[in-house]
């Protein structure tokens, strides 16, 4: 007689042959004890074809689980998803740039920055109007209020917006004025609102989670393409590592895996990963070179009095220095690749 502790897979393949009661079984997994110790003649006891059956559907159910193609794989769909965010398409090859001030302060400020971007034909204007800080004294953004000016601005220069919504509650309230729902970092894991931005007919820019693995990001991903909304693009924006040089990790490679293993266009933020102004064109050209189909980067008319991120924001002339220093990177890549 077996002993259920000495049962292994080859005991399993053998019960799987021989017993058909166990493939039985295995189909109608709800079976009742009375069940099973009707139907057996033996030699097993009926524990342990119980407790071999309980292996059985675990196995099943995992191997289930491998194989489950996901939506945002590229088994689910080979070719790469194309956004459209007004007359842009994100996701063609060219490289976007998503552009605009931490957060919104004033008019004019969001003014002065959408003219330099329109000045260089750029359309997709980011700005943020709920603001998700570590202090809550710290500045947390003029909500609708800033969404209003964000909006006026963009329209004036024919332009998207791009903006953080960061609860479900505000979704509603938020729902005129934004182009691009972009799901923050530390919201990645908020499963409730990746569902309700997937029941959005607006596309969703989904920012890597401040410690999430590349799986994480892909599922959080799954939940918004799962409610049925095709329209996400991803976002690397650095990780939390030992390194204190930087405020965060561009983490370079997960820009090629992601294109790899979805289907999905890929951003990098290379504000909030660098968290200096000195590495954001080095960081873009790697992201660019890499396979990126855009950068995101913040600009500000003063960033030294800027209510939030006073550091990593460009100024406007660097903001035409860097564009230009890409421009130049772009037209070489292009002619050498
Ligand atoms: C932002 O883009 O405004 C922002 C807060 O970024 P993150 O969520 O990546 O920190
Ligand atoms: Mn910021």
């Amino acid at each position: 007689m077996f002993k259920a502790e000495r049962i292994d897979d080859a005991l399993i393949e053998l019960l799987c042959v021989k017993g058909q009661m166990v493939e039985e079984s295995l189909q109608k997994i709800e079976i009742s004890y009375d069940d099973i110790a009707s139907k057996n003649k033996g030699p097993y006891q009926t524990e342990t074809i119980i407790e071999i059956l309980q292996m059985l559907a675990c196995k099943t159910s995992k191997k289930e689980q491998d194989s489950k193609v996901y939506l945002h794989s590229r088994d689910h769909q080979l070719e790469n998803s194309i956004v459209k965010v007004g007359d842009t398409l994100i996701g063609d090859q060219q490289p976007h740039f998503i552009i605009g001030p931490c957060s919104v302060e004033s008019y004019e400020q969001v003014y002065h920055v959408a003219e330099q971007m329109s000045e260089r034909g750029m359309t997709l204007l980011r700005g943020g109007a709920f603001k998700p800080r570590t202090s809550p004294y710290d500045f947390q953004g003029l909500g609708l209020n800033g969404l209003q000016i964000l909006s006026e601005v963009a329209k004036q220069f024919n332009m998207s917006v791009i903006t953080e919504i960061m609860s479900t509650e505000s979704i509603d309230e938020a729902y005129d004025y934004v182009d691009v729902v972009q799901i923050g970092s530390r919201n990645m894991h908020n499963f409730d609102l990746l569902r309700a931005v997937g029941k959005l007919d607006k596309p969703v820019l989904l920012k890597r989670g401040l410690s999430a693995t590349i799986h994480e990001f892909k599922m959080a991903a799954e939940y918004i393409l799962n409610e049925g909304n095709n329209n996400v693009i991803l976002c690397e924006r650095g990780i939390r590592t030992y390194e204190t040089a930087t405020r965060n990790t561009l983490d370079i490679s997960a820009v090629p895996i992601l294109k790899q293993e979805t289907h999905l266009p890929v951003f990098a933020d290379v504000s909030h990963s660098a968290g200096r102004k000195d590495l954001l064109i080095p960081q873009a050209k790697a992201a660019i070179a890499a396979g990126a189909d855009g950068v995101m980067a913040e600009v500000h008319p003063n960033p030294q009095v800027a209510l939030s991120d006073a550091k990593q924001q460009m100024d406007l002339l660097e903001f035409h220095s860097f564009m230009d220093q890409l421009d130049n990177f772009l037209h070489r890549f292009s002619l050498s690749a």
